[in-house]
């Protein structure tokens, strides 16, 4: 069967050079070729986190290390920011490992503000909070810079932040902005196959990690950490996914951190303007728009054009392309498209030119 090109956010397509190196012939994992790929990776692996700290590799998707951080960090209470599908989420994945939690919710596609994330910690309840920085569901980014900076108010409380959507596709400067925990997924903007997850602690979060019981053992993040300093991992990863990233930092800097950024701004806008163009509007609040992926609104806001999502996306299906009829509760009244990972105007050409294709076919 031919190969329908993936442009929903997530997974999104792996190049042939990826698929390469994730086939290379096996090793082991406590020998000195796998430490001397772990530690081969880890410079440029801290320069795509704006770190000094080791960056970690944990063989699961991003919801391991995001239930990890809430059983490695938590012990009083978890403020958990929400604002779409994954946000919400995590704030029941909280209260299934036990914690004591707090939502702070906002309409989906709005994004959290740190005013409200403010007057929720300075009732002095929490030691941590989550936050999604690229809402993938909703298409919203939300303003990472102006809530971290509520860091220097409560250096106590361990802001836990996923990046699992928007990695590699905008600065994200861990150590400047003070942030304990920054996660990602393989699947999304680094374009590598499902399976991984990458994350970052400061010497804080490892050093609180310590004294809090139950973390278990497979995301325990002293386990990572005491085995990162022996360029190891806690238990046998995923070693396809190593060498494919290994592949993948080597892409990404050959192209440049600030091309790639430029490349996914700039494609993001095409698609905004692309929908524009034929009468849609767009989900996020204005000011807000994610630069990884779109989220189109479907007639459901300010007199949009209204289409049959399903029928839209079996019309780009038939002409080799997938796109998302929209996430959980905005199903169908919205739908997504991806630009992230390796993208290029060319090829987002070829999407929007089945797009409207298809929506001549309506
Ligand atoms: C995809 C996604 C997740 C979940 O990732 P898994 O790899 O399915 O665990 C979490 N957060 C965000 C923002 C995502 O886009």
């Amino acid at each position: 069967m031919a190969h329908i090109k993936l442009h929903i956010p997530g997974p999104v397509e792996v190049s042939e050079k990826t698929f390469r190196a994730f086939r290379t012939p096996m090793i082991g994992h406590r020998g000195q070729g796998f430490k001397d790929l772990y530690a081969a990776i880890q410079p440029r692996l801290r320069e795509l986190f704006c770190t000094q700290r080791p960056v970690f590799l944990s063989t699961s998707s991003a919801w391991g290390v995001m239930e990890g951080a809430i059983r490695n960090l938590v012990s009083r209470k978890v403020l958990n920011c929400m604002c779409g599908a994954f946000s919400d989420k995590w704030y029941e994945v909280a209260r299934r490992c036990g914690k004591a939690a707090e939502a702070l919710q906002v309409p989906w596609g709005s994004p959290i503000r740190a005013s409200a994330v403010e007057a929720k910690l300075a009732t002095g309840q929490f030691d941590a909070l989550t936050l999604i920085h690229n809402e993938t569901s909703t298409g919203v980014m939300s303003p990472l810079a102006e809530i971290a900076a509520l860091k220097r108010k409560y250096p106590e409380v361990m802001f836990i932040v996923d990046a699992v959507s928007s990695l590699t596709a905008l600065p994200l400067e861990f150590d400047a902005l003070g942030l304990d925990v920054l996660l990602a997924g393989s699947q999304k903007a680094l374009a590598m196959p499902p399976g991984v997850a990458l994350f970052t602690c400061s010497a804080a979060a490892l050093a609180k990690a310590a004294t809090v019981n139950d973390r278990g053992y497979y995301f325990d993040f002293v386990e990572f950490d005491k085995n990162g300093q022996q360029s190891m991992t806690p238990s046998t990863p995923s070693i396809g996914h190593v060498y494919a990233l290994q592949s993948k930092l080597e892409d990404i800097f050959t192209e440049g951190l600030a091309a790639r950024y430029a490349r996914h701004l700039r494609l993001a806008q095409l698609t905004r303007q692309w929908a524009a163009g034929h009468g849609f509007t767009l989900f996020p609040e204005p000011g807000f728009e994610s630069v990884t992926l779109t989220c189109v609104n479907n007639g459901a806001k300010a007199g949009g054009r209204v289409v049959d999502v399903p029928k839209l996306q079996k019309l780009v299906k038939d002409q080799g392309f997938l796109i998302d009829g929209g996430y959980g509760k905005i199903k169908g009244t919205t739908f997504r498209v991806s630009n992230m990972g390796d993208e290029t105007e060319a090829t987002m050409g070829e999407l929007y030119a089945a797009l409207d294709n298809a929506l001549r076919g309506l």
